[in-house]
């Protein structure tokens, strides 16, 4: 890969399901250790994107460019080793194992059983998250908040390159929110890169400097939350007028 190719990009990226476009010419780029909101209204095709980079979903076109390499293309868990990790906005636990169980099973690919069954990793992932108290905990036992927290846990097991967050603010305790959002700030200033999709704009803004907004599938805005949220264009799209 060319030393000035960035960290991640998508290039022209786009999802047909029959006549529905659900994403459609959608480019943007990440520096490594950026922090940025993917935000939109209902529909607009954000799921649809983090499926597609993840490798959940085969896009119909574009380019999905890790470092250098286009992954379009390749088998999902390709994208696990090349260090893609994802959380999901309702938090897929084991719920008759412990919270430490939980961590150590090597459910997102096969690349990743090595790290994944490492204890001293989720003891060092249990000690970020505040809940090394909860280690022998049954998931089932722990509070909404508490399994969000769990969820982005099993992501971090990898040490990803690339963090996705979809909806992590979404069901959370509106006591607890502040507590994500340190969490994931405390994530970046750790190096981490991280894309964040969620409707709580609030929230987002308190997290990420940059946000990318998408209207029907397509990229309508990308750039500082504070301008962005303000584009006449954004504002249309949240209100549908
Ligand atoms: P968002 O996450 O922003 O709410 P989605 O990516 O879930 O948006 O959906 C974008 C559009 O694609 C919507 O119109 C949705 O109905 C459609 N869509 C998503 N997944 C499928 C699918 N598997 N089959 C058909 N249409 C889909």
């Amino acid at each position: 890969p060319a030393d000035n190719a960035p960290f991640f990009s998508v290039e022209g990226l786009a999802k047909h399901f029959g006549g529905i476009r659900a994403v459609e010419e959608l480019s943007f780029t990440l520096s490594r250790g950026e922090i940025v909101g993917l935000i939109g209204p209902n529909g607009s095709g954000k799921t649809t994107t983090i499926n597609m980079v993840t490798g959940a979903l085969k896009p119909t076109a574009g380019a999905i460019v890790v470092e250098g390499t286009d992954m379009a293309r390749s088998a999902a868990h390709l994208y696990a080793r090349r260090g893609v990790a994802r959380t999901f906005q309702v938090p897929r636990l084991f719920r008759r194992m412990t919270v430490l169980e939980n961590l150590m099973v090597p459910a997102l690919s096969e690349a990743a059983a090595r790290h994944a069954t490492s204890e001293a990793r989720a003891r060092e992932v249990l000690a970020f998250l505040r809940l090394d108290h909860l280690a022998d905990d049954y998931a089932r036992s722990l509070s909404g908040g508490q399994q969000k927290l769990l969820e982005l846990g099993r992501a971090l097991m990898l040490k990803p390159r690339l963090l996705l967050l979809d909806e992590p603010f979404a069901g959370v305790h509106p006591r607890l929110l502040d507590q994500i959002a340190e969490h994931i700030r405390s994530l970046n200033r750790d190096g981490y890169t991280i894309v964040l999709v969620d409707h709580n704009l609030e929230a987002v803004q308190s997290v990420v400097t940059r946000v990318v907004v998408m209207a029907r599938g397509r990229k309508i805005a990308d750039g500082p939350a504070a301008d962005v949220l303000r584009d006449p264009e954004v504002v249309r799209a949240y209100t549908g007028t």
